[in-house]
């Protein structure tokens, strides 16, 4: 039976698996009575913000009693410049995935279809079934985005296309060469957003060049965020990079003050940091390596990672690893909820972090110590 509210609500809405946010780590702490406990389930960067940004943020505190500026010109202006391209190609969101609902929000028409690679990114799917869209979902193969099967799924109908690269949950990327292929088989009325929340862990000779598609004018919108290498996920900030007249129709239907003052200013410093960001990167890869090599002595497969977390199989119920995990003061993310019963989403944390995780897991999954 449906609640007298849900008689009311918008119907597309009714299909949609409610979000469940996790615990805060201190209410966590206090029911387990654990202490110290250690977060590596949200794919979050484990350093807080460099020194300058968190100076930018203090500075910016003398002005929260003024509204945002709007236009958020400063920081459009330092992102065109980074990425060659004009201000008016660039969009800023609450965060990237304000961006995903601002693009389907602009273009899906209630039964147009968006193809989604599953498992991916929830949200998108979320998104467009608020919009009276239709998911058309396409498996991954091994572990990563199958463009070929993607380029099949495209109909008449398909108005978007969502490729995560690199994909979560599986840290995994497509190349240069597959995304070059599949773009030569996507037709003009159909839109292909590339989310690159984690490209700064992804780099590398292989690697799209997606910024290109949109100077060809092609149509393809770049989605960008600070929540990840540039360790700015509690204030909100992305970007995405499309053609002017895309960007222009966004804005038409943002909020005036999407993105607010210290998040703009934290976001300008953070540009003018990429000493920041490749520190970050480099703790990331070395955390990567020696979890690899704890992995492999401790029997627990895993799949070669691009982003700051990793895919791992546990070989036997990722619940109870999870809730066992937990009671150890580790929150890691189990992927049962993409029906995959063994596998565990485990973010790279700092090097004690690492060493903490991969005691738990030992002692969790009854292995001798070494
Ligand atoms: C973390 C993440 C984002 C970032 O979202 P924000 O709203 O910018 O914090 C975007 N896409 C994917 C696939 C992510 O995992």
């Amino acid at each position: 039976m449906p609640t007298q509210w849900e008689s009311l609500a918008n119907e597309h809405i009714l299909g949609i698996a409610p979000y469940e946010p996790g615990k805060p780590i201190e209410e966590l702490e206090r029911e387990l009575g654990i202490h110290n406990a250690i977060k590596l389930a949200s794919n979050e960067n484990p350093l807080p913000p460099s020194d300058r940004v968190q100076r930018a943020i203090l500075a910016a505190l003398n002005h929260l009693n003024r509204y945002p500026d709007g236009s958020g010109f400063y920081l459009r202006q330092a992102l065109a410049k980074k990425h060659g391209a004009s201000p008016d190609q660039i969009v800023l969101g609450n965060g990237s995935n304000e961006l995903i609902e601002l693009l389907v929000r602009a273009f899906l028409r209630p039964g147009d279809e968006a193809v989604v690679p599953h498992p991916s990114f929830v949200v998108y799917p979320m998104i467009v079934q608020a919009a009276g869209g239709v998911r058309v979902m396409v498996m991954l193969k091994e572990h990563r985005l199958d463009l070929e099967a993607m380029a099949r799924a495209i109909t008449p109908m398909t108005k978007v296309v969502f490729i995560a690269n690199p994909n979560n949950p599986t840290a995994t990327i497509v190349t240069a060469d597959e995304v070059e292929r599949f773009m030569t088989r996507v037709p003009e009325r159909t839109i292909v957003v590339f989310d690159e929340a984690y490209i700064e862990f992804a780099l590398g000779p292989d690697f799209p060049d997606t910024l290109n598609y949109v100077k060809q004018g092609r149509k393809v919108a770049v989605l960008r965020t600070f929540s990840k290498a540039a360790s700015l996920a509690g204030l909100r900030v992305g970007y995405g990079v499309a053609d002017a007249d895309a960007i222009a129709l966004m804005n038409r239907i943002r909020q005036p003050f999407n993105v607010n003052s210290l998040a703009q200013a934290a976001a300008l410093a953070a540009l003018e940091d990429d000493g920041h960001i490749l520190e970050c990167v480099r703790m990331i890869e070395a955390g990567r390596h020696f979890l690899y090599d704890e992995f492999k002595t401790l029997g627990v497969q895993y799949v070669p990672a691009r982003a700051n977390f990793i895919l791992v199989d546990v070989g036997r119920s990722a619940a109870d690893i999870y809730q066992k995990l937990l009671h150890e003061g580790v929150i890691v993310r189990p992927m049962t909820p993409f029906g995959m019963e063994t596998a565990l989403r485990i973010t790279v944390g700092t090097p004690e972090e690492n060493r903490k995780l991969v005691k738990a897991l030992r002692r969790v999954l009854g292995k001798q110590s070494a």
